[in-house]
């Protein structure tokens, strides 16, 4: 029995039927492109949410973390959105979602483990979701294909908690493939796995976890959704995916001028650097998109304004350490920065990185190497 079977055991006092996980994710380039129907290209990490679960008869759930002292114990039918406190939204979430469109599932007992900081940017939401959603239409015999899995998931975290966030992080946790990003266009969801080994380039992909404190953070994301839409709206296209960077001169134009155009000049040229970076993945020139993920960084930080001083410091610091490439990952005012670096300069850039913010009085970052790794799956019984 795996350590998180053995926790389902003592908190319930039986065993689990079975025992699914889904990773954390960092996205490699393709920020606020996903609810512009544009394209991301995010990896799955190793760091985890596990979640052991058995099916009940009587209708009723039953959710515990290993993370929170909070446990929850309710009736399927009563959940409904806001009915429940903090994390439970989130498996709540995904059950009502999956009810709601009409997929099978029944009362639930379930643990989750995770060895995914929560709240860092790394999509331990979108792993807490989308493993409770495997978990309940695997057991209930209502299995579903990954794409609509992945859209009762995002449905979850949209109406459920209140998070009117895109599709890559739930595509991503359930998609991705072992030691490949995950090419994705958000308007289709056709992925498409592109190589990306970086330890065979002689590479390492840093991820620091600024541990700043988020701010405004759901506000501003729906204030920078909202613009997009209302842009979208104004030049006669379906999502701002519909300009192309050779429209976008006169896309621009035909836009009122001040801050709109700005995050139209973002989201436009993100969804090129994309396209680009899968190019040169799919030929396996991975030392190639260094320079577009510094590209993506001063877009987001000039155009789309969501860095803040902290992330800046670790994008500059990786940089002037010898960095191919840096960039803010998720959808900002804090969270994590990725850096792309040759292998033998990890110590060097960490150590930089940890030095500006000691400079400068901040808390102290988080760093440790991506390994892509495989997306969501029972792990027991296998
Ligand atoms: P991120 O997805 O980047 O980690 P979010 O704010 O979207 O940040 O989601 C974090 C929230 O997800 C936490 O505040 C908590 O409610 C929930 N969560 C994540 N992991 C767990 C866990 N292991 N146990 C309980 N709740 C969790
Ligand atoms: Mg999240």
């Amino acid at each position: 029995m795996n350590d998180t079977a053995a926790a389902f055991h003592t908190a319930f006092g039986y065993p689990p039927e079975g025992v699914w996980t889904a990773p954390g994710r960092i996205n490699l380039i393709g920020e606020h492109t996903d609810y512009n129907d544009g394209y991301v290209l995010p990896i799955a990490l190793s760091q985890a949410l596990t979640a052991a679960a058995a099916r009940r008869t009587d209708g009723r759930v039953r959710f515990r973390s290993l993370q929170s002292p909070e446990g929850f114990d309710g009736r399927l039918a009563d959940l409904a959105p806001g009915s429940t406190p903090a994390w439970v939204a989130y498996p709540a979430g995904a059950l009502w979602a999956a009810a709601e469109a009409g997929t099978r599932v029944d009362g639930l007992d379930l643990l989750v483990d995770s060895t995914i900081p929560a709240g860092a940017g790394l999509s331990s939401s979108a792993a807490l979701v989308c493993a409770t959603l495997l978990a309940a239409t695997g057991l209930h015999g209502s299995a579903t294909p990954l794409e609509k899995v992945a859209r009762l998931a995002q449905r979850a975290e949209n109406t459920f908690v209140g998070m009117p966030c895109g599709i890559m992080d739930q595509a991503a946790s359930l998609l991705s493939v072992e030691g490949h990003a995950l090419f994705l266009d958000t308007r289709t969801l056709v992925a498409e796995p592109v190589p990306f080994a970086p330890r065979e380039h002689g590479l390492a992909l840093l991820v620091i976890d600024t541990r700043a404190p988020h701010r405004l953070v759901e506000s501003a994301y729906a204030d920078r959704r909202r613009s997009c839409e209302e842009a979208a709206r104004a030049l006669g296209v379906a999502a701002l995916r519909d300009v192309t960077e050779s429209g976008l001169g006169s896309a621009l134009a035909a836009l009122p001028e001040g801050a709109v155009r700005h995050r139209v000049r973002h989201v436009v040229t993100e969804n090129a650097r994309v396209l680009a970076a899968a190019d040169l993945l799919r030929a396996g020139d991975v030392r190639s998109v260094g320079p577009l993920l510094t590209a993506s960084h001063a877009s987001l930080r000039d155009d789309y304004e969501v860095s803040v001083p902290e992330v800046d410091a670790a994008v500059d610091a990786a940089l002037a350490a010898g960095a191919l490439g840096a960039r803010i990952t998720g959808g900002g005012f804090g969270g994590c920065v990725i850096a792309l670096v040759e292998a033998d300069g990890r110590e060097t850039c960490s150590a930089a990185v940890r030095t500006a913010y000691r400079e400068r009085g901040f808390t102290a970052p988080a760093v440790f190497e991506a390994a892509p790794a495989a997306g969501a799956h029972r792990v027991h019984p296998a």
